[in-house]
């Protein structure tokens, strides 16, 4: 619940003759400065107009300063295939060896602070998913390349200097443990019916991961629902808070035939069903009716799995998980290294009935 605070200026002042000019100015300086404070105050409880505000769990606490592990990076040797990256920023397609370009993806879409065995899962189902893109050719924000270095499009990459920014002191020891899933996992990928698998995975999944249609369009067969009770990581549950009017303006902007009321929203507004695992199936939202994913995007939710709470000032989303939901989940993965699974283990609970075999030259 939110609480509702009424600041009053109670310092009204009177107009002080006695007092010598020194003092005046002593009291105006105080004065001033209290105005300020309380301006600041204010700011600070009032959310920015038009911005989602997201409360993120912080991950799981840097690891104190550990020796690298002892691995051998030979990317040539292991692996001949090679991958076109678009990266954006700098306009230009780079023709890389996949194993090498692994390294940034694992390095920037999973915490390296994980376990060893959840980042190794990572590395394989980013080799599966960059195969799969190969195999596609062409990615949608640039059809001269297999792929981009774009979360929302492909997969992010961090470079080595962005890895040194990144982990300061820790980075000898987090790149040997990328490097270690990379090069213990070379060239291997998942098939399903002996085809490379569009290998998704998502942050976390709030329990359970989701059946491939009910997020994207095809009912695909290794991309079914399944259970993820043990999830260690970061953005886990998350909250999102709009002011009433604020909420009607930009549901309407997006969806003009909701034709909402920041008044009428006890009315107006109602999750009407949501899928097995738990996220929202179809939202009312006025006059119209959206998916739990386009809520996802309307309103800047971590997830699909959300409930919702009204005020008397505010609409409430509060959610579980983060991502898409489908395939494995990378707090799910974090949480069965821990309980003593190993990468297969994990890649084969999130994906059903895959196989992990090898491809490429050896
Ligand atoms: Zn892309």
């Amino acid at each position: 619940m939110s609480k509702q605070k009424k600041r009053r200026r109670s310092h009204k002042r009177q107009t002080v003759y006695t007092l010598q000019w020194p003092l005046l100015l002593g009291a105006l300086v105080l004065l001033l400065s209290l105005v300020l404070l309380a301006v600041s105050v204010i700011k600070a409880c009032t959310l920015p107009t038009g911005e989602a505000v997201t409360e993120v769990q912080e991950p799981i606490l840097a690891l104190p300063t550990r020796s690298p592990i002892p691995v051998e990076v030979d990317f040539e040797k292991v692996h001949s295939t090679r991958i076109k990256v678009f990266f954006p920023d700098e306009g230009e397609v780079r023709d890389m060896l996949l194993e090498e370009y692994l390294m940034g993806v694992v390095a920037g879409e999973m915490p390296a602070s994980y376990g060893l065995e959840a980042v190794k899962a990572q590395a394989v189902a980013a080799r599966t998913y960059s195969l799969y893109a190969i195999q596609k050719s062409g990615c949608a924000t640039n059809p001269n390349a297999d792929i981009c270095t774009s979360s929302s499009c492909c997969q992010t990459y961090n470079s080595d200097s962005k890895q040194r920014s990144k982990w300061g002191d820790n980075y000898p020891y987090y790149h040997s443990v990328i490097a270690k899933a990379v090069m213990d996992t070379a060239g291997e990928v998942m098939l399903y019916d002996g085809k490379v698998i569009d290998a998704m995975y998502h942050g976390a999944s709030g329990g359970w991961t989701e059946d491939s249609e009910n997020v994207y369009k095809n009912a695909i067969p290794y991309l079914r629902s399944v259970p993820s009770p043990h999830e260690i990581g970061s953005r886990q549950t998350g909250t999102v808070t709009y002011g009433r009017e604020e909420f009607a303006q930009r549901t309407n902007n997006s969806r003009p035939n909701a034709q909402v009321e920041a008044d009428k929203l006890e009315q107006q507004l109602k999750i009407l069903s949501v899928y097995p695992s738990g996220r929202v199936k179809e939202l009312q939202l006025g006059s119209d009716i959206i998916s739990g994913n386009t809520a996802r995007k309307v309103f800047g939710l971590d997830s699909a799995m959300f409930t919702l709470e009204l005020t008397n000032t505010q609409v409430i989303f509060s959610t579980k998980g983060f991502g898409h939901g489908v395939g494995m989940s990378q707090a799910g993965a974090n949480g069965m290294a821990a309980d003593g699974a190993d990468y297969r283990d994990i890649l084969t609970h999130y994906y059903t009935g895959v196989t992990i075999e090898r491809i490429g030259e050896y």
